[in-house]
């Protein structure tokens, strides 16, 4: 565990008396996900177009800057903080962040630190973030096919990614794999995926496909909805539901035959914002109050007017203010995303 102790300021602790940030529909804001870098070792299908452009490197808060903004959110009662991208281990330094955010662990101002990741370096990092106090991380993969697995992400290594998951266990850390649904590529996948995770004891979740950013690929070819998926598992497995929650949108079951749980996140068939808890940090400290929507606000400039926290904790109460009931994805047949930015730039 880290060494750094976290004294919290008596702005800090008076700000975490006061409660957590309430948005306009009484929903408690405690969950923040922060897209690290949108810059990725693979190309997903689903998620980026081969030939994407990423944002100018000048245009990055630096790892102190991304510290001190987790920070004064998790003073204004978050509890739950996921590390995302693009691909958030392949960010330069990454741990030193991880550790500073460790800190907070530690100290017990925050309840979880975790991360998703394309599994790619996890072999490399994985004792690492165990030891910066990371006890559960979702590791998406769609396929447990190799050839198939080059061809959903464009550049992975299967082999590698399942050192990383390795790795990952013999570290200690909790897994829930992660797969996007894709109608014709993996639905029939699905039953031996879930007895692969279960079999090792990791979760699974399966996540409709959300129409985000330009890709090369046609949406409505790929898109399957979760409620036709379940029922062709229904007919070799018996789904039970579940209470448990995570404090993400994924609803579960128990799988009888596995023991396993399996996850559904449902943004297109069944909208789960009326429990959302959630908002979304970009790398370049622009705040999105929903994944679904445009507006969002401007945190770089607070953070950079001061050092002190006064103005970022003000312009953060604001955009709250802002948070919208919900979104309302639909798969254009025209092909158009709901909205313009992919999901790397304010992650999953
Ligand atoms: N690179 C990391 C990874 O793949 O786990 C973290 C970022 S990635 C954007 C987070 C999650 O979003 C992944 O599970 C990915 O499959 C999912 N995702 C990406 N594009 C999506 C889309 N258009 N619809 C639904 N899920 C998507
Ligand atoms: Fe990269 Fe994750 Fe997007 Fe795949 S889903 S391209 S791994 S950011």
């Amino acid at each position: 565990m880290n060494s750094l102790v976290n004294t919290p300021s008596p702005a800090a602790r008076l700000i975490a008396d006061q409660g957590p940030m309430i948005d306009p529909f009484g929903r408690a804001v405690t969950y923040l996900r922060v897209s690290v870098t949108d810059r990725c070792d693979f190309r997903c299908t689903y998620c980026m177009a081969e030939n994407m452009t990423f944002l100018p490197k000048k245009d990055l808060l630096t790892l102190e800057e991304l510290d001190r903004l987790c920070s004064a959110f998790i003073a204004k009662g978050v509890r739950k903080l996921r590390l995302t991208g693009g691909e958030p281990l392949v960010r330069k330094n990454i741990m030193f962040l991880v550790r500073a955010l460790g800190r907070h662990i530690e100290a017990g101002t925050l309840e979880e630190l975790t991360l998703t990741t394309n599994g790619s370096q996890l072999a490399r990092y994985a004792d690492e973030l165990y030891d910066c106090g990371v006890r559960r991380i979702n590791v998406s993969l769609d396929t447990l096919n190799a050839e198939k697995f080059q061809a959903i992400t464009r550049w992975g290594n299967f082999d590698k990614v399942m050192e990383g998951i390795e790795a990952a266990q013999k570290a200690g850390l909790k897994i829930k794999l992660n797969a996007v649904a894709l109608k014709g590529f993996n639905d029939h996948e699905i039953p031996e995926m879930l007895r692969f995770a279960h079999g090792r004891g990791m979760d699974l979740t399966v996540i409709e496909t959300m129409p985000m950013g330009e890709i090369d690929e046609d949406r409505t070819d790929q898109y399957m909805p979760l409620s036709d998926l379940r029922q062709n598992l229904e007919q070799e497995f018996t789904l039970a539901e579940i209470p448990y929650k995570t404090g993400g949108p994924a609803r579960y079951v128990e799988v009888a035959e596995t023991g396993g749980r399996l996850g559904f996140i449902t943004p297109m068939t069944h909208n789960f914002c009326e429990s959302c808890n959630r908002v979304r940090l970009t790398c370049t400290g622009t705040l999105y109050m929903c994944l679904g929507q445009n507006d969002a606000a401007d945190l770089r400039t607070a953070l950079r007017a001061s050092p002190d926290d006064g103005y970022l904790s003000a312009a953060i109460d604001e955009a709250i203010t802002r948070k919208p009931k919900g979104h309302d994805f639909i798969i254009d047949r025209n092909n158009r995303p709901a909205v313009a930015r992919h999901m790397s730039v304010t992650g999953g």
